[in-house]
């Protein structure tokens, strides 16, 4: 028989999807994606986006695995729109179903040992062990004796001859041999369901209508597709999704780096960055925009734009982009998240005090362009907030190391300390009427002046960032430069 299932219609039915991570201690940002993807298609279509914890492995699904899960969705803005329905909680309708398999004849009680497998599948020297129906043929007398000696008992699906065919939404049609496939096990012999039984009785009982999740599932679909058919159901609609790869092309893993949305978060992502990078990351509008919105993507989602090859995961366009919407953050958007990296900077002694928020202000403003991360601003920028003691060894020696360079120091110093005020426009003046007095370019001044005050070579602009220093920041900072010059302490090894 050959059933497929691109006619069904279900035009008058809501979309329900779920997402159905098993609560791991972990919640890959791979799964975030899955996750996403389902989210986005139920908003596009006004349907609902539910969760499943599938938690049936006992001993890995712990309170604290499962809060993980809701942690990372719920920084993403992915909460179900339905309570979460817990697997484990539904045994007694994996085993009502069963039951009914086993009623109708599409299932059989199997009494074999794991031992009586292993010995069989030794004998027939067979790695890829198909179950021989050893089961399938016992009588109905044998299997009562059986069942009065309290003999323990699998429940395996009785599979059908013939092809099974379906429409993949992403990977189009895809066709399965019967005869490739084992009588699988439903119920294990201590009487808990398996993964495959339990998931289409969740997901028909929830309501599913698409299931949108990573193609490591494609080769389960078919099992699947068998025992909807066996419970007389019509099948879901599928969208594999690939899986994504680091950058060498292999699955990606802890190997390639961070892999749990938490740590993106602790990092210092913005749930707007991963968003718009998940939501990119396999999936495109039809257009190759590196920058878009939750409102965009909730607008152009659909399962077609669904790429069929892996897509390859570059933290680096990751951070990038987390740059793009740091540039476009007011201060009052970050403010309290500011506040909090400083505190911190200035608990662990990074920052000698904590900076008022007018000072931290000031240097947002002048550096959200520049900026990966928030923490940046207290990390590489920490000269915005306290004296520099380390100074970049090649700008020492370039800028530093020159005849005259202490004395001009020194005099800049007292030009900018009569400065009322030090105004961006103020200190460009000086600068520019000692440049020509000293018959110097600019630069010349420019840059001993930018490593005196920061430590660094680069940075926003100089003029800019005296003034936000401020004036006796500024001039403590070069007369400090100039009595470094003068000991010849640096250290620029
Ligand atoms: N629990 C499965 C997993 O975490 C997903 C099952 C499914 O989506 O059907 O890989």
């Amino acid at each position: 028989m050959v059933e497929t299932n691109v006619n069904i219609n279900r035009n008058n039915s809501e979309v329900r999807v779920r997402f159905a991570p098993s609560p791991t201690g972990d919640l890959h940002v791979g799964g975030v994606r899955t996750a996403l993807f389902n989210y986005l298609y139920a908003r596009h279509t006004g349907g609902k986006f539910l969760l499943r914890i599938e938690d049936t492995d006992r001993k890995r699904s712990t309170p604290e695995a499962v809060k993980v899960i809701l942690d990372g969705l719920a920084w993403m803005g992915l909460e179900p729109d339905e309570e979460p329905v817990f697997q484990s909680a539904r045994f007694d309708r994996h085993i009502e179903a069963a039951n009914k398999l086993l009623e109708d004849g599409h299932a059989y009680r199997c009494f074999c040992t794991q031992e009586e497998i292993e010995q069989r599948r030794e004998l027939a020297g067979d790695k890829i062990y198909m179950y021989d129906r050893h089961c399938l043929n016992l009588t109905q007398e044998e299997i009562e004796r059986k069942l009065v000696t309290g003999q323990e008992f699998a429940v395996r699906l009785r599979i059908p001859q013939g092809d099974i065919v379906f429409n993949d939404l992403v990977h189009g049609e895809i066709s399965v041999s019967g005869g490739e496939i084992d009588d699988f096990i439903l119920l294990r012999r201590n009487g808990t369901p398996t993964y495959m039984l339990a998931v289409v009785v969740d997901d028909l009982d929830m309501r599913i209508t698409h299931i949108i999740r990573g193609d490591d599932h494609l080769s389960n679909t078919p099992k699947q597709i068998l025992i909807y058919r066996a419970l007389g159901k019509q099948i879901l609609e599928f969208a594999h999704v690939p899986l994504i790869l680091g950058p060498d092309r292999k699955r990606l893993s802890k190997r390639h780096g961070a892999t749990s949305i938490i740590e993106y978060r602790d990092f210092g992502y913005l749930q707007e960055t991963m968003i718009n990078f998940l939501g990119l990351l396999g999936w495109s509008p039809g257009d190759d925009r590196d920058i878009i919105s939750r409102q965009e993507l909730l607008d152009l989602f659909d399962i077609k734009g669904i790429q069929s090859k892996s897509a390859v995961f570059d933290e680096s366009r990751a951070r990038w982009l987390n740059g793009q919407y740091l540039g476009r953050s007011e201060f009052d958007d970050v403010a309290a998240e500011l506040d909090k990296f400083a505190r911190e900077a200035s608990e662990s002694g990074s920052l000698l005090e904590m900076p008022d928020k007018q000072q931290i202000k000031a240097a947002w403003n002048l550096l959200r362009t520049r900026v990966h991360f928030l923490k940046d601003l207290f990390d590489e920028y920490r000269y915005m907030f306290r004296d520099p003691d380390v100074f970049d060894p090649k700008g020492v020696r370039k800028h530093f190391m020159r005849d005259s360079v202490a004395e001009r120091l020194a005099s800049l110093a007292d030009d900018f300390a009569s400065l009322e005020p030090l105004t961006s426009d103020t200190a460009e003046q000086v600068i520019r009427t000692r440049a020509e007095e000293w018959k110097l370019s600019a630069g010349k001044l420019i840059h001993p002046v930018r490593l005196a005050c920061s430590g660094a070579t680069g940075g926003a602009g100089l003029f800019e960032t005296l003034e936000v220093l401020g004036k006796n920041s500024v001039v403590r900072r070069l007369k400090h430069a100039v009595e470094l010059i003068h000991s010849e302490t640096f250290d620029i090894s």
